[in-house]
């Protein structure tokens, strides 16, 4: 069975010469396409992709089709740039002895289609192991079928580190070894989140994630820290004043939030889960669940039926209702919003976990504009240095996802979309499908 699925990938790769995906030069005719650098639909267009490249966008009536290039009709359809999971965790390719056995290739495999097969893109992943960077360097170059991957390197917390010397080392060690950024959990004492900020900044490393509670999210804010997840960090702060109070303190908060380039990943889904406010038995019945490890899913069962954690909330509904405020109060006054859902924690399946997110995103104000823009566009600023991609451009990373309507009138057609492409690579509905239904059976045994 194992054999069958690392098998499988690979004929995806080299299927028959009708195969899009095998000629280097893909056009898309006809199409609508969603550029996402404003709000605008560009009626009839065709996109050329040379290589993981798109190399042109013109109207249909003013091109004459490369010789030879394998052509998608794209009439009355609509093209997006790919989306992006900005909060995300790929699994360790060298368990410990102390992991559980489902930790193996095809966990690590089947995580990373399933980003692909939802039309995600690109995954930030949020928490380093040891030789991923192997894994990173084997999936950004095509050898393994994944989305994009930038990585944070292993965790900065409280069991990791116990000097302020010591993290500035370590700062040095992740920026050397080649991640991306840094990641910041709980735990972390003032002096030693001082030490690895400045060492950063010294180093030229971006470092995100948590609000350690010792040092506060305006602390963390003030100090540079590129993103901020989950929202929790502001919810902690503003808790402290009364309901007037809080307003202007929130007003506060935001100010400083933009004054400073913060990012925001605020995987709203996630959070109602951990502080007991979501619906379990819905989530329960989750379609998806079946594309992932028995083990996994028993975990989320295990936490529904007994909801504790940390964050766990007296009051969950109005818990989650300061949440959705928070992420309107941002939203409206201009602050960067990325998209994330932080797959595979609780109930969010790699992928399909942020079309679980899009909803609470809405109910926390966003237009579908803003929502689609979270995860390209903004995705492509916040990663300018690396590469140029979240847009449909000239010279953009060819990421893109083809859909049967418009996704600004309705998101679902992200979600029920006819094919995905990724650095150029093209994976039509029915392969994706096929896939799926081969991770399925895997599982089911
Ligand atoms: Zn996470």
């Amino acid at each position: 069975m194992k054999k069958l699925i690392l098998l499988s990938i690979s004929l995806i790769l080299t299927a028959c010469s009708s195969d899009p995906s095998q000629d280097t030069i893909t056009v898309f005719t006809n199409v609508n396409v969603i550029p996402m650098d404003s709000e605008q639909v560009l009626m009839d267009q065709t996109v050329i992709i040379d290589g993981d490249r798109i190399v042109d966008l013109v109207p249909s009536d003013e091109i004459t089709l490369p010789p030879g290039a394998a052509i998608i009709d794209g009439s009355g359809k609509y093209l997006m740039p790919g989306l992006a999971e900005m909060h995300g965790h790929v699994p360790p390719t060298d368990p410990g002895p102390d992991t559980p056995d489902y930790f193996d290739d095809e966990y690590v495999e089947s995580t990373l289609f399933l980003y692909i097969s939802a039309g995600i893109t690109t995954v930030r992943g949020m928490l380093g192991y040891e030789n991923q960077l192997e894994l990173k360097d084997r999936v950004n170059s095509g050898e393994l079928v994944g989305p994009n991957l930038y990585l944070a390197g292993p965790s900065f917390n409280g069991n990791t580190i116990s000097s302020p010397e010591q993290a500035a080392e370590r700062v040095r060690e992740h920026k050397e070894e080649g991640w991306d950024l840094l990641k910041v959990h709980p735990g972390l004492s003032l002096e030693e989140y001082d030490a690895m900020a400045e060492t950063a900044h010294e180093v030229g490393i971006t470092f995100g994630g948590h609000v350690p509670e010792e040092v506060g999210v305006i602390h963390a804010i003030e100090s540079g820290q590129i993103t901020i997840d989950h929202v929790d960090g502001y919810v902690n702060y503003l808790q402290q004043f009364g309901n007037e109070e809080m307003e202007e303190k929130l007003a506060e908060v935001i100010q400083l939030t933009k004054e400073h380039n913060v990012w925001i990943v605020p995987t709203m889904a996630l959070w109602e889960t951990i502080i007991g406010a979501a619906d379990f038995e819905t989530m329960k019945q989750y379609d998806e669940l079946k594309y992932i490890p028995k083990a996994v899913k028993q975990n989320y069962f295990n936490f529904a039926d007994n909801p504790q954690s940390g964050y766990t909330s007296e009051n969950p509904q109005a818990h989650a209702e300061l949440r959705r405020q928070i992420l309107d109060e941002m939203n409206k006054a201009g602050v960067k919003i990325l998209m994330g859902t932080d797959a595979p924690q609780l109930f969010s399946v790699p992928g399909f976990s942020i079309h679980r997110e899009l909803p609470h995103m809405k109910a926390g104000g966003m237009s579908n504009y803003e929502i689609i823009k979270s995860g390209t566009k903004n995705v492509g600023e916040y990663f300018a240095q690396q590469d140029d991609f979240g847009t449909i451009a000239e010279g953009q990373r060819a990421d893109l996802i083809l859909l049967a309507g418009n996704p600004m009138e309705d998101l679902s057609h992200i979600q029920n979309h006819l094919g995905v492409m990724v650095q150029g690579k093209w994976y039509s509905r029915e392969m994706i499908d096929n896939k799926l239904k081969e991770i399925e059976a895997y599982y089911a045994e």
